[in-house]
Order: C-alpha cells, then structure tokens, then sequence
C-alpha cells in the first residue's frame, strides 16, 4: 500500500492561522510582536528566502523591517547594526540570513545577537535550552518536523528513530527534540557503517543529508514515517531518470525549467514507507511557519506571557 502523504503545506497553513489568530490578541494588547531581517548583500537564494520571511510576517500580522546592508559591510558594522536591535524593544525576533559573506566573522555576529531575540534558535545559548529541557527558541526546521509527526499523530516515545545528518541546523537539534519526546534515537553521518541496515531499525527515519534521492527503499523498514528534509536542486537528465523516469508530471517540469526540487528521498519509498513528507510541501512550509510561532513565542518569553514550555 502507498504511503500516507504528510501534507506540510496544510500543517503550515494550520500553523500560521494559529500564529496570525495571537498576534491579533497580543496586537489589541498593545504588544505587536515584532521580527528584524538582516540580509547581506544579493545572493539570489537568499533574497528569496528573506522575501517569503517578510511576507509570511506581513501575513500573519507581524511587524517586519529589512535591514539590507552592502556586500562588503564589515563585522564592526553588522556587530553597530545587531547591538541596536537587540536594544530595541519593539524587535522581538532577530534573523540573519545565512550564508553571510567569507570576509564576515559569522560565528561572531550569530554570538552577538541576543538570545531572547534569537528566532532562529542558533545561539549556543538557545543550543543548551534544549539540550537541557530549559524554555527556549527552537531552530526553525527541526520544530517544524515534530509538528509534523505530533500534528499527524505518529507517536515518539518509546520509538526508534534514526536521523541521518548531524548539522547543527537540522540534524543534531532534530535528533535532540526527538530525544527530549522520549525516542530512541541514533545519529548517522557520513562516516557510518553500513547504513541502510541502520536506517532500516528506524520507526521514525528522518532524512537530512543534502544528496538528491538516496534513501532508496532498502533504507526503509516496511510502514516506517520517513521525513525527508533534503532540498536538492537536480538539473543533470542522468540524475534525473534515476529518480523520476516514468513520472510524467516531473519529466514536464524538468523539460519546461531545466532542474526539478528534489528530496534526500527517493520516490520508490512511498511503496515501502507508511506515511512520508512529500518534496516539494512537506518539511519546506513548515520552516517559515516555525519562524513565525518563534516570533511569538520570544515576544511572549520576553515580557513573561508565557507558561515556560519546554520543547
Ligand atoms: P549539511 O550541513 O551539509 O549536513 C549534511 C549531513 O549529511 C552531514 O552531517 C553529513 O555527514 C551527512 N551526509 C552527507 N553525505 C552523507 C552520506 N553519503 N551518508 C550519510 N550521511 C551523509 O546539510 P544541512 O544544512 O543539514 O541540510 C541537509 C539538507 O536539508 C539539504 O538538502 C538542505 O537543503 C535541506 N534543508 C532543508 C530545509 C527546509 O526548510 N526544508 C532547511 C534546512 C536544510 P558529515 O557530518 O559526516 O559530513
């Protein structure tokens, strides 16, 4: 039987309608919450990612500035630009777009971004909340995940899961939630023996690796949940028909663009797997929601509204 599908576009919207609902409560409270964008020069990737961040904001309610500061803007400066809106109260949330430029100390700037304000839950403060089940923020992806599985009702205690990727973005702090909803969890990378056979213990298998298609269906063990989190932009035909020859609707939109999005999954899984997110509309929407429930949720910590809940 085919795999459940899990519709991260619908949880997303969910997500969002839940966030916009609040920030009009807190709105009529006097307490707008509101996000600060940094985005250094023009990498084009980046400006669309900064785009959908401001205008999901803008969608739910949020205040949202733009700070745009040139390719060659010095650590010094960006240091002058953060420090302001960390003293700013009205700035809830604080997101600098990454990848900032090579002559930037990166590790210095996300260091000095207040960890009240740290919505994308990087800063080695927010790092040791969750590995210490304090209340924190929660990076932005791995949350979404967890309000996949929860929101779908795929049960975590007591289950294996495997997550394969050890980033600090998406695979250790995936891997700590996880551990913190009582699964039991195991790390992959690169250097694992054997890992289909690793993989194939997993109740819960996420996938966060970054190479188009590789979890193939003797990664999976048969009704398995598989999160693919892989967002990889395929444009050689070779690679392609290894992945989607057959699939007429994805041989279309190869022809017509050139590249099609593809997961760390491949799409043989759905015959083995019992639910899977779906790439493009799985993991992807829920990352721009999560920012914006971290808006929230940092307006709230800030100024005490908040019950402390521990992710
Ligand atoms: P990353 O920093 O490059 O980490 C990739 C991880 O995969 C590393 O831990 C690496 O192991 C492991 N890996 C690479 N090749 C492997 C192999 N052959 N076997 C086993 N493990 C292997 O990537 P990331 O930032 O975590 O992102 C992962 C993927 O998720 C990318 O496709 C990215 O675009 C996507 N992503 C999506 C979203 C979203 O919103 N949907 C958000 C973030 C990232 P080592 O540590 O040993 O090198």
């Amino acid at each position: 039987m085919a795999a459940t599908i899990l519709d991260g576009n619908r949880i997303a919207s969910a997500i969002r309608a839940e966030v916009a609902s609040e920030v009009k409560k807190m709105t009529a409270a006097g307490v707008r919450p509101g996000l600060a964008v940094v985005l250094v020069g023009h990498n084009p990737a980046s400006e669309i990612y900064v785009r959908g961040k401001v205008k999901s904001s803008q969608e739910v309610g949020i205040y949202s500035e733009q700070h745009t500061p040139s390719e060659n803007v010095s650590t010094v400066q960006l240091l002058d630009l953060i420090a302001d809106l960390n003293r700013r109260d009205e700035i809830d949330g604080i997101l600098v777009q990454l990848p900032l430029p090579a002559h930037v100390d990166s590790k210095k700037i996300l260091l000095s971004l207040d960890p009240a304000k740290d919505v994308d839950g990087f800063h080695p403060m927010n790092v040791g909340f969750l590995s210490t089940q304090r209340p924190g923020l929660v990076p932005c992806t791995p949350a979404g995940i967890i309000e996949i599985l929860n929101r779908s009702h795929i049960p975590i205690a007591g289950r294996e899961a495997v997550v394969v990727g050890r980033s600090d973005i998406v695979g250790k702090p995936v891997a700590m939630l996880l551990i913190n909803a009582n699964g039991t969890v195991t790390v992959c990378h690169s250097k694992t023996h054997d890992l289909p056979a690793v993989c194939r213990r997993a109740d819960i298998l996420v996938a966060a690796i970054g190479r188009a298609g590789m979890i193939t269906r003797d990664f999976v063990k048969p009704g398995a949940t598989v999160i693919d989190v892989g967002m990889n932009k395929v444009t050689d035909h070779g690679e392609f028909e290894r992945i989607f020859a057959g699939n007429a609707k994805r041989e279309e939109t190869f022809r017509a663009k050139g590249s099609v999005l593809v997961g760390d999954v491949h799409p043989e899984v759905t015959e083995v797997a019992g639910a899977i997110t779906p790439v493009p509309g799985g993991v992807g929407p829920l990352t721009i929601a999560m920012l914006m429930a971290n808006t929230v949720r940092a307006a709230k910590l800030r100024r005490g509204m908040l019950e402390p809940q521990v992710r």
